[in-house]
């Protein structure tokens, strides 16, 4: 499989290239150069293999000519050996046509394991091949940040060193970072907010010469191969509820597209997909765009849901694309425009067949927590704030009784007790792998939000001495 820029200027790639790119030269996010396609047939021979062998299968095409299928299967029965449920990925049905699809039981607790405990391995497979090492560099306001350690930690081909804003993530978050001590890992704690900590790790990839010289990578979102890796658990869901013989929607808690692009995928692939639900918090830009086909970014309100506070969706380039017939142009244009005035309109046409498939719903805090607080009374079910937009979003749509809906939990609610505990009068408990993280030693260094005094830090980490 090769890849294609979405803003057509950039080289033609392979998977393998692909994966250590990241971004387009030509600043644009790689796609397949075509959808594999799964027939009714192939989507039936799936149903009954475990999630590991499930996953390698839908992923075969996207490797291939990289990895052969027994070494994607390896990988995958790897990275989701660890996940502490026996589904990994289980639906629990919370009322006649609505599942709940809980994605929190890999190390970390939140979505984004399924996709990045494959991706660090990937990283070591590949590199391991060629000889290379690479030092990921990243920053976060959260949950990307540990599973991205927790994906990375001991493989001999990566050093990783992310940098969060000091004081300012929740104390769950800066200890499941802050506690894995392999010495391939560091931890910034930088004295500044998220966006200085984004904007640092901008300057160091912006800087080429520093950035060849020590061999960065990045394993944020808009990296092709979680969005490949998420594309399993739409099949997976959607095979356990009837696809290919019935059509399923999906409701999604949104913040940069990925997780909900890897839907749209899925059906590019031939999974009957019947809609695709968009649930926002108050930082709703996309909310706002499938209203009106204006994108307009604003300015970024903290939420109980911040893994979602965010003020543009890097992965919608993807969606544009594929929806102005992959004409890379055009989407460059529109990118330019945004990235210009802050504000994009699409052609009528093309927000018409986007909105013909997608919909989109926004919950403010106040109705956050009272989805939480309905669920659980009604059902007993326990969903952390971002869930329940998701599910939120599920229940707003009106989708006909004969579709099966899915609603994504993105996140055990124990990594937000207090929103749940605000909701419901309930503590969550960490699962046993973690209960004993407020009693494990951590290790970060603090650091001034410079540039500069974060480039030496990286070049003594990188040459091997302690940073
Ligand atoms: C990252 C994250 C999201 C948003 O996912 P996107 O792929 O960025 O849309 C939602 N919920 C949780 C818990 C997350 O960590």
């Amino acid at each position: 499989m090769r890849y294609v820029s979405t803003r057509g200027q950039a080289p033609v790639l392979d998977f393998d290239q692909v994966l250590l790119a990241g971004l387009a030269r030509d600043g644009g996010l790689y796609v397949p150069e075509s959808w594999p396609q799964f027939s009714a047939a192939d989507i039936r021979s799936l149903r009954g293999l475990s999630y590991a062998d499930f996953a390698a299968k839908v992923m075969e095409p996207f490797v291939a000519g990289c990895l052969t299928p027994d070494e994607i299967k390896a990988l995958c029965r790897d990275a989701y050996a660890g996940f502490t449920h026996p589904a990994v990925a289980p639906l629990k049905q919370v009322e006649s046509n609505l599942w709940v699809m809980e994605l929190f039981h890999g190390p970390t607790l939140a979505f984004k394991d399924y996709a990045l405990q494959l991706v660090g391995r990937l990283f070591d497979h590949v590199l391991t091949k060629h000889g290379k090492s690479v030092t990921i560099v990243g920053a976060t306001s959260g949950d990307t940040g540990s599973a991205a350690i927790e994906s990375c930690r001991d493989r001999k081909a990566v050093k990783i060193v992310i940098l969060h804003p000091k004081g300012r993530v929740s104390e769950v978050q800066r200890r499941q970072m802050t506690t894995v001590l392999s010495s391939n890992v560091r931890n910034l704690a930088v004295d500044g907010t998220f966006d200085d900590c984004q904007d640092i790790v901008k300057a160091l990839f912006n800087d080429h010469q520093f950035r060849d010289s020590h061999n960065l990578s990045a394993v944020n979102s808009i990296n092709w191969a979680r969005i490949m890796a998420q594309i399993a658990y739409y099949f997976w869901a959607a095979v356990a509820l009837g696809a290919p013989d019935r059509p399923v929607a999906f409701a999604v808690p949104t913040g940069n597209f990925g997780n909900v692009f890897a839907g749209y995928a899925a059906m590019r692939m031939g999974l009957p997909v019947a809609r695709l639900i968009v649930g926002s918090n108050r930082n709703d830009i996309l909310t706002r765009f499938f209203e009106t086909g204006s994108m307009t970014a604003q300015g970024v309100v903290p939420t109980l849901s911040p893994s979602m506070d965010i003020q543009v969706s890097s992965n919608f380039e993807r969606l544009l694309f594929e929806f102005l017939g992959r004409d890379g142009v055009a989407t460059a244009d529109l990118l330019a425009q945004f990235g210009k005035t802050g504000a994009m309109t699409i052609p009528p046409a093309t927000w018409t067949a986007i909105t013909a498939l997608f919909q989109g719903y926004r919950f403010d805090d106040a109705a956050t927590q009272g989805l939480m607080k309905a669920l659980h009374s009604q059902s007993g079910e326990i969903l952390d704030p971002h869930s329940a937009i998701g599910y939120g979003a599920a229940l707003a749509a009106k989708i006909p009784a004969d579709i099966p809906i899915v609603a994504l939990a993105t996140a055990h609610p124990a990594k937000f007790p207090d929103a749940i505990n605000a909701a419901t009068g309930i503590h969550p408990a960490l699962p046993p792998h973690l209960a004993d993280l407020f009693d494990r030693p951590e290790r970060m260094d603090a650091i001034a939000a410079n540039p500069s005094h974060i480039k030496e830090y990286v070049t003594n980490f990188t040459k091997g001495q302690a940073g």
